[in-house]
């Protein structure tokens, strides 16, 4: 079978290195399987993500000489998809799970959420009480007329997992750890975790590759996998980088924005200095995509978060 991996940003500006990782390991992963790469962009909040973010993510992909291909529907040229133009998708899919019985409205505030989450997790994820689970449908009229409701998926107590292709098997338990989650927000933008199945599936995706920080999402996915009758792709999580200090990496790092990098480092200097901090390039060289290819193997990558020395990219 033919790998198809994908990379997925949602650009609220320009890529930084997190970001880049994440290109290069798809780009790598999928290439050296002589697979295709296809470009999503995850821009379902479009006042975040405007076109101008996008249109410059793709001049610096190509800059880097990350390419592309073109997926199932996209004949005409190499242009990414944008999930903004695929609600009616999304809203199929919803339709598929309501007429299931396992959506249902809920009209809580976000204080509302926190206020009634139990139990509370360690990491701080608010797990929903499922506080609107059983509202009759006099109520849900009532409340209808002060607030559109959110829509939610009702999960239940069971175990879901995986065994991921580089951090090994990872586990939760659906309700317990994570509970009744969004496929609906209530100003009727579509949850990430249900667009990004449904969008994997319609394109045949055959692996995934993306940040140890969504490591949590995929129980819930492969749950909407099950429902919607859709064939899983296997998932590769890689660790985080961290600023020197290990902190996440953000916007507030300038420095480590493409847009810094850029003025200072040829591609194949950012490229090959990322490549050593994933452990696959020997030493800080310079190599262009094409060259790591014959470096790359996930069992050189390392599975704890990434700190990026002072001094090597600023
Ligand atoms: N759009 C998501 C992000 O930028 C990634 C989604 C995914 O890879 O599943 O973090």
């Amino acid at each position: 079978m033919e790998t198809v991996g994908r990379f997925a940003p949602s650009p609220s500006g320009r890529l930084h290195l997190g970001n880049l990782l994440c290109a290069l390991l798809v780009w790598l992963s999928a290439r050296q399987k002589d697979g295709r790469v296809l470009l999503r962009v995850e821009d379902l909040d479009t006042a975040r993500c405007p076109r101008r973010y996008s249109e410059q993510m793709e001049r610096d992909l190509q800059w880097l000489g990350l390419d592309w291909d073109i997926g199932p529907g996209r004949d005409n040229g190499t242009g990414p998809y944008y999930q903004s133009q695929r609600t009616e998708i999304y809203q199929a899919a919803l339709e598929t799970l309501r007429e299931k019985g396992l959506v249902y409205p809920c009209f809580c505030t976000r204080a509302e959420i926190h206020a009634a989450s139990a139990p509370h997790r360690e990491d701080g994820q608010v797990v929903y009480a499922g506080t609107c689970r059983h509202l009759t449908a006099a109520e849900i009229a009532e409340k209808s007329r002060n607030r559109a409701p959110a829509l939610r998926l009702i999960t239940p107590e069971e175990r879901w997992g995986f065994t991921d292709g580089h951090m090994g098997r990872y586990e939760e338990n659906l309700a317990a750890d994570c509970g009744d989650f969004l496929l609906r927000r209530s100003d009727g933008m579509f949850a990430y975790q249900l667009a990004v199945v449904v969008d994997d599936a319609a394109m045949g995706v055959t692996e995934v590759v993306r940040g140890a920080d969504l490591l949590d999402s995929t129980p819930r996915q492969l749950y909407l996998y099950h429902l919607l009758g859709l064939t899983p792709p296997v998932f590769y999580h890689f660790p985080l980088l961290l600023t020197a200090e290990g902190r996440r990496l953000s916007k507030r790092d300038g420095a480590v924005g493409l847009d810094s990098l850029q003025d200072r480092l040829p591609p194949e200097e950012i490229l090959g200095r990322l490549a050593f901090l994933a452990r696959f390039n020997p030493s800080a060289a310079p190599k262009t995509a094409a060259e790591l290819l014959a470096d790359f193997a996930w069992e050189k990558v390392p599975r704890q978060d990434i700190r990026i020395p002072a001094g090597l990219f600023c």
